[in-house]
C-alpha cells in the first residue's frame, strides 16, 4: 500500500491541457473505468475534449474563472497534466482547493523554465552543454556587439515545444540579432551540440512507500529519436540500427540513471521524460525535461505490457505499477500538417497502429497523428 490514498475506479480524474497527449491519458483511464474531466482551450471541441465525460474551455486568453474553477474541482479527485506550460498560478489554486495535482506545482515550476532545468541537471552532475542566461539586456549582451564563439543556439526559456522560440547562430554571429526575433525574452544561450544521436528516457514514479514494498519508479528506454526542424518525425525502439552501439548498456544506463535522478529530485508523482544528445564517445548530454507523457513514449501503447499513460493513471491513483516489458520492437511516425490525407495508406498497412487526433485544420508543422509499426522477435 502507497502510503498516500489510493483513488479507485469511477471516480473523475482531470486533466489540464486538451491534446492529443490527453486524449491518450483519457483512454488509459477508462481502461481503468476512471472517467475524466478536461479543462483546457478547446473544451468539448479538441482531442481530449472528444472523449472526456466533461470537458470545458478556459477563457481564449487563458484565465479560469473561479466558477469554472469550482465546477471542475467539485468533479475531480485529482487532476494530471498533458501540457508543461499550464500556468503555475492555476495549479496553484487547484491545490489551494485541496485537491493533488501530479506533478505539482513545484516541479511545474522547474521543468517550464530551461534555464532552471539545465541548473537542476548540472547541479545533480549530469553533463549539459555549455549555457548561459541572456536575460538583462545592457549586463548580458551588449547592444550589436558581441558575437558567439562557436555555432549556439538561442532559445527562450519558456514557452517553447516543437522547436518554436529558437534560433540558431553560427559561430562569430550577433546574439543581440536573435535575440531581438525572440522579442528580448528571458533566454538561454547555449552550444549547438554536435551529437550523433537523440534519445530518451521516460520515468515513472510515485513517492516511495513506506514499507518499500512497491517500487518508487519504472523507467522506459532509451528511445531513439530523430527530429526535422526541430519537431519529433520518427522513434525506435529498441534500436538496431547504426545507431546501436550508442545504446550499449554502458550508454544506455547513464541515460536511464540521470532520468532517474532528475525525476527522484524533482519528487515528482507522475511522468518525467528526459531528452539527451548522445555524443560520438557516447557521452550523454541533457538536453530538457517534460514533466508528462512524451510523444518518443508513443509506441508503449503498441509495444509494451503497460504504456505510458496508462503508467501515469496508476501513478497518480496510487495504483500498483503494470509491467513495462516490451513484448514487441516498434517505429513511431508521427503525422505532420498535410501528411494526414495519407491516412488511408498507412489504414491499410499490416501491424500498424494508426492514431488520429482528430484536430481540424492540418496547418504546416502541426502534430495531427502518428503510427506505430511494431513486429515481434519471433518476425525478425
Ligand atoms: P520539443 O518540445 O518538441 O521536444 P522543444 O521545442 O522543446 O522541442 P528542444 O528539445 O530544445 O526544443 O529542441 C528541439 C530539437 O532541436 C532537439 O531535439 C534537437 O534536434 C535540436 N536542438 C536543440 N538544442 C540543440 C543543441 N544545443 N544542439 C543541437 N541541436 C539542438
Ligand atoms: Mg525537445
Amino acid at each position: 500500500m502507497r502510503n498516500t490514498q489510493i483513488i479507485r475506479p469511477g471516480a473523475v480524474l482531470g486533466i489540464l491541457g486538451d491534446g492529443q497527449l490527453g486524449q491518450m491519458i483519457a483512454i488509459a483511464a477508462a481502461y481503468l473505468g476512471y472517467k475524466v474531466a478536461v479543462l483546457g482551450p478547446g473544451g468539448r471541441d479538441s482531442p481530449a475534449g472528444h472523449v472526456a465525460y466533461w470537458a470545458k474551455a478556459w477563457r481564449p486568453d487563458g484565465v479560469v474563472s473561479e466558477e469554472l474553477l469550482d465546477e471542475f474541482c467539485r468533479l475531480v479527485s485529482v487532476v494530471m497534466i498533458e501540457w508543461e506550460n499550464i500556468p503555475v498560478s492555476l495549479v496553484e489554486r487547484i491545490e489551494a482547493r485541496g485537491i493533488p495535482v501530479r506533478p505539482s506545482s513545484n516541479v511545474l515550476r522547474i521543468a517550464q523554465d530551461r534555464l532552471f532545468e539545465k541548473e537542476l541537471a548540472e547541479s545533480l552532475g549530469i553533463p549539459v552543454p555549455t549555457y548561459r542566461n541572456i536575460e538583462v539586456r545592457t549586463q548580458d549582451v551588449g547592444p550589436g556587439r558581441e558575437t558567439t564563439d562557436r555555432a549556439s543556439i538561442l532559445k527562450t526559456r519558456r514557452d517553447g515545444y516543437d522547436g518554436k522560440g529558437q534560433i540558431r547562430i553560427p559561430r562569430g554571429g550577433s546574439i543581440e540579432d536573435a535575440w531581438r526575433h525572440l522579442k528580448y525574452v528571458p533566454c538561454i544561450l547555449e552550444e549547438a551540440v554536435f551529437f550523433e544521436c537523440e534519445m530518451s528516457v521516460i520515468v515513472a514514479r510515485s513517492p516511495p512507500t513506506a514499507d518499500l514494498i512497491i517500487p518508487e519508479a519504472v523507467v522506459y528506454g532509451p528511445f531513439e529519436n530523430v527530429h526535422e526542424n526541430g519537431i519529433l518525425r520518427q522513434t525506435e525502439y529498441p534500436v538496431t540500427n547504426d545507431h546501436a552501439a550508442l545504446f550499449f548498456p554502458g550508454v544506455a544506463e547513464a541515460a536511464r540513471n540521470a532520468a532517474l535522478t532528475l525525476a527522484m529530485n524533482l519528487d515528482i508523482h507522475g511522468l518525467l521524460a528526459v531528452e539527451f544528445f548522445v555524443d560520438g564517445n557516447g557521452q550523454v548530454i541533457f538536453n530538457e525535461t517534460a514533466p508528462r507523457p512524451h510523444n518518443s513514449g508513443h509506441l508503449t501503447i503498441e509495444c509494451s505490457d503497460t504504456s505510458q499513460f496508462e503508467q501515469y493513471v496508476r501513478a497518480a491513483c496510487n495504483l500498483p505499477w503494470g509491467s513495462e516489458h516490451f513484448h514487441s520492437s516498434g517505429r513511431m511516425i508521427n503525422i505532420i500538417g498535410e501528411e494526414v490525407s495519407e491516412w488511408m495508406d498507412h489504414a491499410r498497412q499490416p501491424r500498424t497502429g494508426l492514431h488520429l487526433y482528430g484536430k481540424g485544420e492540418a496547418k504546416s508543422g502541426r502534430k495531427m497523428g502518428h503510427v506505430t509499426h511494431h513486429w515481434t522477435y519471433d518476425d525478425e
